[in-house]
């Protein structure tokens, strides 16, 4: 019989470095992950690719998506909706792969709320000062959207209080390390 996956439930501040680590995590193939590509009204960066970093929609299809119960949670985030498809991640965990969610706060209250076998980790920046010199080196947002996420991002660094494990992103290879080691521990406790 084929042991059902979990699900990681993977937050931190705009800019943190998320993607990053996330990139890294995937090399792993013992971890056993399958990726959960969101559905978002944001639009497109120049480096995104549609059905690889997310489902890029309009806000009727969004809506249609809500209305039709697709969604397993979703959130308003700086004027924008993201939300992650129920279907995927219901066969990936069925199949046995552990379902990683890069998703925010309210979203991670609504997949904790739901009862589902999670673990959740949150991804904390060394100082907002080092946060703001990281979304700024990334310049793909304008001053008003990115001071936007700055003020968000103060918002959302108290709930990390609400997560399994908080985990600081000195440096790329501390903090994977550090998040393999979580995910080792909990595959084997599970
Ligand atoms: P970004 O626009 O920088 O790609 O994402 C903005 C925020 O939305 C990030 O904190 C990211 O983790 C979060 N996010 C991405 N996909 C989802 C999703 O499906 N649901 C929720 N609740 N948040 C998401």
């Amino acid at each position: 019989m084929n042991k059902k996956g979990f699900v990681i439930i993977f937050s931190g501040p705009s800019g943190v470095g998320k993607g990053t680590i996330c990139q890294e995590l995937f090399k792993h193939p013992e971890l056993n992950l399958a990726y959960s590509v969101s559905m978002t009204t944001r639009e497109k960066r120049a480096n995104e690719v549609e059905g690889v970093n997310y489902f890029f929609v309009d806000k009727a299809r969004f809506q249609e998506a809500i209305a039709n119960d697709e969604l397993l949670e979703y959130a308003e985030f700086v004027g924008n909706y993201y939300g992650t498809p129920k279907q995927y991640c219901e066969e990936q965990t069925n199949q046995g792969k552990n379902v990683l969610l890069e998703i925010e706060v309210q979203g991670a209250t609504q997949v904790l709320a739901k009862n589902i076998n999670a673990v959740s980790i949150f991804l904390i920046p060394p100082s907002l000062a080092e946060l703001e010199s990281r979304i700024r080196g990334r310049k793909s947002e304008a001053e008003d959207v990115l001071q936007a996420r700055l003020a968000k991002a103060a918002d959302e660094l108290p709930l990390q209080k609400n997560y399994d494990y908080v985990v600081v992103n000195n440096t790329v290879d501390q903090a994977t390390n550090e998040i393999i080691a979580i995910l080792k521990k909990e595959i084997a406790q599970r």
